[in-house]
């Protein structure tokens, strides 16, 4: 099964779809019925705050704004809700802000800086159970563990370095794990030389959880519009008035939360400040009895690896493994049959006891990178009541719904300001149009520096 965004590229784009289905994603044909939601906007409409983007920052926003605030948020998602990068992730919930790798925090940003950035890392986890808890949403949430593994023996230092890094920089106790340890008490598959165990991470059904958040944030007050997307933007009296093909809304102030799937077209003061780029899921066949004991595969941790292209995969409820890395650069037929055979060898090369791994499932969709590797909570520079949290760089799951808390906070209360490098406004790519030239550059770069020893 296969299932990809309506366009084959969001930086060419006129339009994000018009209620696209949710795909047929392995999370689709397991979170069972969508929740209600407040159908196609009809009509003109008025209201403190607009929300362009039904995923997990545009529900959280709209959660907190009505829950702690009173304001009664319109959020506008061009297709069905969730339909994004919320409804089709690799599920996992991790500390992580963009794709610089701690080790260049501190170099970036000094000690304490990179200490108040790694401290919303962590509030962003707290975010995304207190979602859970005060939603009472069933989306299978995992026991808390992530591993990282080295895919190489000669990563195993890294690994080293960056517990110790942790240790002494943000006081976070990362436990080493070296290939028996894994064997025995995780997995024993094969690039697993050692491992670094965070014991703050989880999974969980990504869909199921975004469903609840809509029912959450309907809950609280907030009105959550699908099939209806903003084509057009305009500023009169004091107003912004957001046009979609079927009503009208005036908002005092807007929130963009529309990830990699931003139409740079029609909002210019976005123009070149985002690179969508695709990451793929493969879902397999379920593993047999035998299988899974060949592998001894008791883990229930979420799992990545060392490469700068890195794997992350874990093992589903129902023995199934399911693996996702970055995607070509362009979503072509041919591109994307040849990706799906790339996963599954990466499935065989992880899990040797599965014998004749297959496709089951496979998806993709458009994560959004920035300039400098960092997602950004910020408003437009000459416009205040633009806000727009973006550039999660492929590990939103748990900083989107934070990002959508904070920018709710700062709206209702003046409060939830992010430290600097995460406030501060998107940088602009330079020669933006030959963006898609730099990814192709940099990706040879990783893949050289990923298979080196
Ligand atoms: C395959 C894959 C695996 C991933 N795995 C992980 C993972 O394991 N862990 C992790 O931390 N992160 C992961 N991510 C990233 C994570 O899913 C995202 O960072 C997060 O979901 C972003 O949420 P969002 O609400 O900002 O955006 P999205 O969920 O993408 O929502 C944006 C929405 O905006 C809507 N929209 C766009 N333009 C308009 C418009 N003009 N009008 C109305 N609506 C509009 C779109 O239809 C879309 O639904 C993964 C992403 C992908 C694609």
């Amino acid at each position: 099964m296969s299932a990809g965004p309506p366009y084959n590229d969001p930086l060419r784009a006129r339009h994000p779809g018009s209620g696209g289905a949710q795909p047929a994603t392995y999370w689709q044909a397991t979170a069972g019925p969508p929740p209600e939601d407040d159908g196609v906007l009809e009509g003109d409409h008025e209201t403190e705050v607009a929300i362009i983007g039904g995923g997990y920052t545009g529900l959280s926003c709209a959660h907190y704004l009505a829950s702690r605030s009173g304001i009664r948020p319109l959020v506008l998602e061009a297709n069905t809700p969730a339909w994004g990068c919320s409804g089709r992730n690799g599920s996992f919930a991790r500390p992580a802000v963009g794709r610089l790798p701690y080790a260049q925090w501190v170099g970036r940003w000094g000690e304490a800086g990179a200490r108040q950035v790694f401290a919303e890392a962590m509030a962003a986890l707290e975010t995304v159970r207190t979602l859970i808890a005060e939603g009472g949403i069933d989306c299978e949430r995992m026991p808390d563990g992530w591993l990282k593994l080295a895919h190489r023996p000669s990563r195993v230092s890294g690994l080293e370095k960056e517990q110790r890094l942790l240790r002494d920089t943000f006081g976070f106790e990362a436990e080493l794990l070296d290939a028996e340890q894994l064997a025995r008490g995780h997995v024993r598959g094969g690039e697993a030389d050692g491992a670094l165990r965070w014991s703050v991470s989880f999974a969980m059904h990504p869909l199921k959880l975004a469903y609840g958040l809509v029912d959450l944030a309907r809950r609280s007050g907030a009105r959550v519009h699908t099939a209806s997307p903003v084509l057009g933007l305009a500023k009169r009296d004091g107003w912004h008035e957001l046009r979609t093909s079927t009503g009208t809304v005036r908002a005092r102030q807007v929130v963009f939360a529309t990830n990699g799937y931003t139409l740079e077209l029609a909002f210019p003061f976005l123009k070149g400040r985002l690179l969508p780029v695709l990451s793929n899921i493969v879902v397999t066949q379920p593993m047999t009895a035998e299988e899974i004991a060949a592998g001894n595969f008791i883990t229930t941790d979420a799992m990545s690896d060392t490469r700068a292209m890195l794997y992350y995969y874990r093992r589903l409820p129902d023995n199934r493994i399911m693996l996702g890395g970055k995607g070509p650069p362009r979503e072509t037929p041919e591109g994307m049959e040849a990706h799906k055979r790339h996963l599954l060898s990466a499935v065989a090369a992880k899990f040797p006891f599965m014998a004749e791994p297959r496709a089951d499932y496979f998806w993709g969709g458009w994560v959004a990178l920035t300039y400098d590797f960092m997602p950004h909570v910020a408003s437009a520079e000459d416009d205040p009541s633009l806000h727009y949290a973006l550039g999660y760089m492929g590990s939103g799951v748990s900083f989107s719904m934070h990002a959508g808390r904070r920018i709710a906070e700062r709206i209702g209360t003046g409060e939830g300001q992010l430290p600097p490098p995460l406030s501060t406004g998107l940088p602009r790519f330079p020669a933006a149009a030959f963006r898609r030239l730099g990814q192709r550059a940099m990706m040879r770069w990783y893949a050289f520096q990923d298979g080196r020893d």
